[in-house]
C-alpha cells in the first residue's frame, strides 16, 4: 500500500483522527498526546516524522532505542522519548541514559532498580504505572486490585515521580471496558496521565480519556520484523 508507506501522511491522518475523537468526546484535542511508536523503524523511516514537527515517540526495546535514537537527537531538537515495552534489571541504567519517560514500570523489583539509578544518576524520570487490567498471566503490568498500594509505595517509599498508568488490553476483549477501568484507578489514585490506545483502538481510547495515545502501525506501516 502507497498510503503505508508515507509516514509523514499517515502522521497527519493520525492526528487529524485524534482531533475529531477529542471533539467528539468534548475535549481539547491538545490534551491528547501521540506517541509515535517507531520500534523495528530505521532511522530514514523516522526522519519524515521528525521533518513534519513531530517529537513525541515510543519505542519498546532500550537496545534498539539507545543504538537508534541518539543520533537522531544530534539532529532535532525537543525529542521526547517513551519506553514502552518491558524493562530488566540489568537494563535500567540504559534506559534511565536513554528515555524521557519509563511507562511500564510493572514490579516491584524495577520500581527500585529505578529509583537506585534515579538516585545514582541525578535524574528523575517521569514514570507510569503498568497495569495488567486484563489480569492475563502472560502479560507484564500490576494486577487492578494492586495498583493502590504499588502506586503509594512507589511514591512515598522510592520517591518516585508517577504521573499515570499505562495498559495493553487483551487481544481478544472489547478494548473499552480496559479503557475505563485504567480511567477509573487512574481517577482515584490522583493520576492525571493515561496512556492507552493503539493503532486499532485510539479514538476509542480518547473517548474514555486517554492523555497519550501510542500508535505505531498506522503511522510507519507495518513493521519490518516482529
Ligand atoms: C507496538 C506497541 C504499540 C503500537 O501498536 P500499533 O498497533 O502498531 O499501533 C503500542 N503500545 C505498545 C506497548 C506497543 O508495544
Amino acid at each position: 500500500m502507497t498510503q503505508m508507506s508515507d509516514p509523514a501522511s499517515n502522521l497527519a491522518m493520525v492526528q487529524a483522527d485524534i482531533r475529531k475523537a477529542a471533539e467528539a468526546s468534548g475535549r481539547n484535542p491538545k490534551t491528547v498526546n501521540l506517541v509515535a511508536v517507531s520500534k523495528f523503524h530505521d532511522a530514514p523511516s523516522i526522519i519524515p516524522v521528525l521533518e513534519a514537527g513531530h517529537r513525541l515517540f515510543g519505542e519498546n526495546r532500550v537496545q534498539e532505542a539507545a543504538g537508534k535514537w541518539p543520533a537522531l537527537r544530534d539532529s532535532y531538537t525537543g525529542i521526547a522519548l517513551h519506553l514502552i515495552g518491558p524493562l530488566q534489571s540489568n537494563k535500567v541504567k540504559e534506559a534511565v541514559a536513554t528515555f524521557d519517560v519509563i511507562e511500564t514500570v510493572d514490579r516491584m523489583k524495577i520500581a527500585r532498580a529505578l529509583a537506585t539509578e534515579f538516585e545514582r544518576c541525578g535524574r528523575q524520570l517521569p514514570c507510569y504505572v503498568q497495569v495488567n487490567t486484563g489480569e492475563e498471566p502472560q502479560k507484564a503490568g500490576v494486577p487492578p486490585a494492586e495498583v493502590d498500594a504499588f502506586v503509594k509505595t512507589c511514591r512515598t517509599e522510592l520517591g518516585l515521580d508517577i504521573q499515570g498508568l499505562m495498559c495493553i488490553p487483551p487481544v481478544d476483549e472489547e478494548p473499552a471496558l480496559h479503557f475505563a477501568l485504567l480511567a477509573k484507578i487512574a481517577e482515584r489514585n490522583g493520576l492525571a496521565v493515561k496512556s492507552m490506545g493503539m493503532s486499532a483502538d485510539y479514538q476509542t481510547a480518547i473517548t474514555f480519556g486517554a492523555t497519550h495515545v501510542r500508535v505505531g502501525t498506522a503511522i510507519f506501516g507495518h513493521r519490518p520484523e516482529q
